[in-house]
């Protein structure tokens, strides 16, 4: 054994050696480490992976909670108000700034941790070889000397030697720069040759975009050329979006606006009303703090982190923040059909050869059930088209079927698990067959030509070449068959739903080799087996969804015309889904292309190509677009897409890495839960501003009014801080949490350039901010004229603010309903836990001795108390007649 320390291990010189030379330095073999050696490699090598980038300090992030041009403002006026003698003023000032900050902070910390965990979720894997067996490991645990074995779209998880390859091709730009995809092969190169040129060699983060490898490791983690050039990982998530920046630039203006407002202001009172420059400083503060809506953006990045929690949850797993938002707008989905419309659970159902038409039985993968009236292999060597057939489903294949307590589970593709499940039905022993009939050469599949072929060495030095894949496109290489003899056949199966799969063989001369041009020589059609796949029950349901909801969706498959309309309308896709092939697809002219897109509803036997031009076509429609990939060549159309949905479990790294989102379970329903998700969070964030500014409005003018008409101001900036404080750590947070409306599936999808403060919304804002403003008058002279004095009168304007924003949160829950309903009124646990904080604080911030000194607030009767109440019922009733009267479900959206 291999005594494995690192640098015993080091090969620097891997590329100019032999391949079998590389494997014994490694103390490897072609069936790869022993599970147990790989297990100590992996103590003494630790694990295959880069550090991740430092995260920021959390000091540094604190202190950016200071960056901003109020804050400045405040801690200037702070200072300047310690200075006139102001102390009290100017601790709660600073009390006030350093609280949000903290808020601030924890909440941005919170945000990032949810989206550094979905990272985790989809760590990549690799298929491995130990001991001679193939798993799914993480790449992490790869060591020097694993056999990791590789196909177009899987990314490289390590420095590699390769020692086997066929048609593979590499893409290396992030290496290299090198655009053009470089070939790979077992051949040793000169010692000196450049990175570029090393074409034994397979580099960490490259990606395979055709073909097949496999290579040993020869170096993890940092020891990788990736790593040395860079020790970060990237993946760290930017916690910003579109509508973030919007908002905070929106934020910014408001800022200078308010400071611009206050110069004004200061002049005014100082020069007209003839303030002293302390009072008047004050009032400018007041009118600052009360403008500028500083709590918003925490909350918004609160939204958009718990929408991308609940996405999680309904696996979906947003990689980029932006795509939250963009899911609420999807208007057409275009799905694969194969695993994430159906099930991706395979069973041969129908096998036809030009003698034999036999129903296959047996459920799932176990290989029992009979085919037709028993029908089993002859013999030692194939006699026949039906034994060539089972030879041929047992060997051009690259599937294993692994039993697990009478349980029997798909290593590889579900439809070739369900061909050795029927050659095994048939009574063969596939791994024996496979043993014996050595593969020696392979054109893998390919979406693009729809076939596979193999090419083996039978027991007795003959060779065989078995053919499978698209029956169309098998019969086109085969002589012995006519299309029409067989088209009825293939399409009475694909009528039922089934996938239908041709099948063709013929010998070899000795040292033949496969490649395109010379596999069709002499085939000889053998028949066609029909698989079974149904829909999955969630994706009809979903799909019902999507109807209601206004969403178009697409079937775009590789799979045969009429097996894809079956399904179709298995789903109940559309109401009378059409269907267009993609060689149909191919004459349509590009200006009639957007109509054709919209109106179809099932593309098949297509190729990546055709996704590309499908999501282009309805994108010029001013669709958004949602589309599922997961192949190397899905990548071009999946970035395209406004929302690329890479498959979880089937796509390559590839797909994941061109994606805005992967689907954990691979399932369509998966994405219109996030749809919904999606929509739910835009609809919280605009409940968010929409409850916000009117506080923030109210508060100004007031401030402004009470200036420009020589009144005693209605409150004290310390208080207005204080409200400020109070509202965004409460209620502020509970919009960010509101469960979906009920008709946020009912309704049609927000249009692309639906501007986030809509009409209505913005009508609301200046609205209630003037509601606001009556009532924190009206309290204010309802208190002087009972004779209450000024801080009682001040003490009631706060309360009368927050009870004013508590009643009006109930309104904006529902933008789409009437909020006056038992759901609408017992609302939701945290709604009540922040109502009793709020109602807390107030008793507090009226009734607690040290609070009458922070911020001069005095007790309020109990009668008046019932006067602040009913004002926000008032409120409220106010508003759900505006809101009935406008239709505010129309209006919530324009
Ligand atoms: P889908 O959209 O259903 O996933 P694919 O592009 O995977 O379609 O496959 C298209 C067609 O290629 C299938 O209908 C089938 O005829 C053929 N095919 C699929 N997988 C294989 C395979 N592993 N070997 C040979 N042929 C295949
Ligand atoms: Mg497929």
């Amino acid at each position: 054994m291999l005594d494995s320390a690192p640098e015993l291990l080091q090969l620097p010189n891997a590329h100019c050696l032999d391949s079998e030379q590389v494997l014994l330095e490694l103390g490897s073999s072609a069936t790869g480490l022993s599970p147990e050696e790989a297990e100590t490699r992996l103590q003494t090598f630790g694990p295959n992976s880069l550090p991740e980038r430092k995260p920021v300090s959390p000091i540094v992030r604190f202190l950016a909670q200071f960056n901003n041009v109020l804050i400045y403002f405040l801690l200037s006026a702070a200072i300047a108000a310690f200075i006139l003698g102001h102390v009290i003023d100017a601790s709660v000032i600073v009390a006030v700034v350093l609280i949000n900050a903290i808020i601030g902070f924890l909440q941005e910390g919170k945000a990032e941790q949810a989206l550094n965990a979905l990272r985790d979720m989809i760590a990549p894997h690799a298929n491995v070889l130990r001991g001679g067996v193939r798993q799914s490991l993480d790449v992490d645990r790869l060591v020097p000397g694993d056999v990791v074995l590789l196909e177009a779209g899987d990314k490289v998880p390590a420095d590699m030697r390769v020692f086997s390859a066929h048609s593979c091709v590499v893409d290396e730009s992030i290496l290299t720069g090198e655009s053009v995809p470089a070939a790979k092969g077992v051949l040793p190169v000169g010692e000196a040759a450049a990175l570029g040129d090393r074409g034994s060699m397979l580099y960490s983060g490259t990606i395979v975009a055709t073909g097949q490898a496999r290579g040993v490791v020869v170096a993890t983690g940092t020891t990788t050329e990736i790593g040395k050039i860079s020790a970060l990982m990237g993946g760290v998530q930017s916690l910003t979006t579109p509508l973030l920046q919007q908002i905070n630039r929106f934020g910014e203006l408001f800022t200078y606006f308010a400071l611009g407002l206050s110069v004004l202001l200061f002049a005014f009172a100082t020069l007209v009303r003839g303030y002293s420059p302390v009072d008047a400083l004050m009032v400018v503060v007041a009118l600052a703090v009360g403008v500028v809506p500083e709590g918003l953006p925490a909350v918004i990045t609160i939204t958009l982190a718990i929408g991308v929690q609940r996405m999680a949850q309904r696996h979906a797993i947003v990689r980029r923040l932006p795509a939250v938002e963009t899911l609420g707008a999807t208007s057409v989905i275009c799905s694969d059909k194969t695993g994430t419309l159906t099930r991706n659970e395979m069973t041969a159902r129908r096998f036809v050869t030009h003698q034999t038409h036999a129903q296959v039985a047996g459920v799932g993968y176990k290989p029992e059930g009979r085919i037709g009236d028993g029908l089993t292999v002859s013999g030692q060597t194939p006699a026949s088209d039906e034994d060539l057939l089972f030879y041929n489903a047992a060997l051009c294949n690259d599937a294993d079927l692994k039993a697990l307590d009478d349980n029997w589970h798909v290593l590889g593709d579900p439809m070739e698990g369900a061909l050795v499940a029927l050659a095994m039905k048939a009574g063969l022993d596939v791994e024996a067959v496979r043993q014996n009939w050595l593969r020696v050469d392979a054109i893998p599949f390919d979406a693009e030509h729809r076939y596979m072929a193999t090419l083996h060495t039978t027991p007795d030095d003959g060779q065989w070449i078995f053919v499978k894949g698209a029956p169309e496109r098998v019969l086109a290489m085969c002589e012995n068959a006519s299309a029409d003899e067989w088209e009825g056949r293939i399409a009475q199966a694909a009528a039922q739903g089934e996938r239908v799969l041709g099948f063709a063989a013929r010998r070899a001369g000795a040292g033949a080799s496969l490649d395109m041009q010379t596999v069709q020589h002499e085939l000889q059609f053998l028949g066609i087996v029909g698989f079974i796949d149904p829909p999955r029950e969630e994706a009809i349901a979903a799909i019902a969804d999507c109807r209601t909801a206004g969403i178009a969706v697409k079937m775009i498959t590789g799979d045969h015309r009429d097996t894809a309309l079956a399904i179709a309308r298995q789903l109940n896709l559309s109401d009378n889904p059409q269907a267009m092939t993609g060689a149909e697809l191919d004459k349509v002219p590009d200006a009639m292309l957007p109509d054709v897109a919209r109106n179809i509803a099932v593309f098949a036997r297509t190729n990546p190509e055709h996704k590309l031009r499908i999501v282009r076509a309805l994108q010029s429609r001013g669709d958004v677009v949602a589309m599922t990939g997961d192949g190397v060549n899905d990548a071009p159309s999946l970035k395209q897409a406004n929302v690329g949905v890479a498959m979880g479990r089937k796509g390559t790294e590839a797909a994941k890495e061109a994606a805005e989102m992967v689907l954990g379970d691979d399932n369509f329903a998966s994405i219109v839960a996030a749809v919904r998700e999606g929509r739910t969070v835009y609809d919280n964030i605009r409940k968010v501003i929409a409850w916000t500014l009117p506080t923030n409005g109210g508060e100004a003018i007031a401030v402004v009014v009470a200036l420009l008409l020589g009144l005693a101001l209605p409150m004290t900036p310390a208080q207005i801080l204080w409200i400020n404080m109070v509202l965004t750590v409460t209620l502020g947070l509970v919009l960010a949490f509101e469960p979906p409306e009920p008709n946020v599936m009912t309704r049609p999808p927000r249009p692309a350039n639906a501007p986030l403060l809509s009409r209505f919304l913005l009508w609301r804002v200046v609205f209630v901010s003037l509601l606001f403003t009556l009532g924190v008058f009206f309290i204010y002279y309802w208190a002087m004229w009972r004779g209450l004095g000024q801080d009682v009168a001040r003490t009631m304007v706060v309360n009368t603010l927050v009870v004013m924003e508590i009643f009006y949160l109930f309104n904006v829950r529902y933008l789409h309903a009437p909020s006056i309903s038992w759901r609408g009124i017992v609302g939701t646990p945290i709604l009540l836990v922040a109502l009793a904080a709020v109602t807390l604080a107030q008793i507090a911030f009226t009734y607690l001795p040290i609070m009458h000194t922070l911020f001069a607030s005095q007790p309020v009767p109990l009668a008046d108390g019932l006067v602040i109440i009913a004002i926000g019922v008032a409120l409220l009733l106010i508003l759900e007649v505006e809101k009935t009267l406008l239709g505010a479900g129309r209006l919530a959206t324009e």
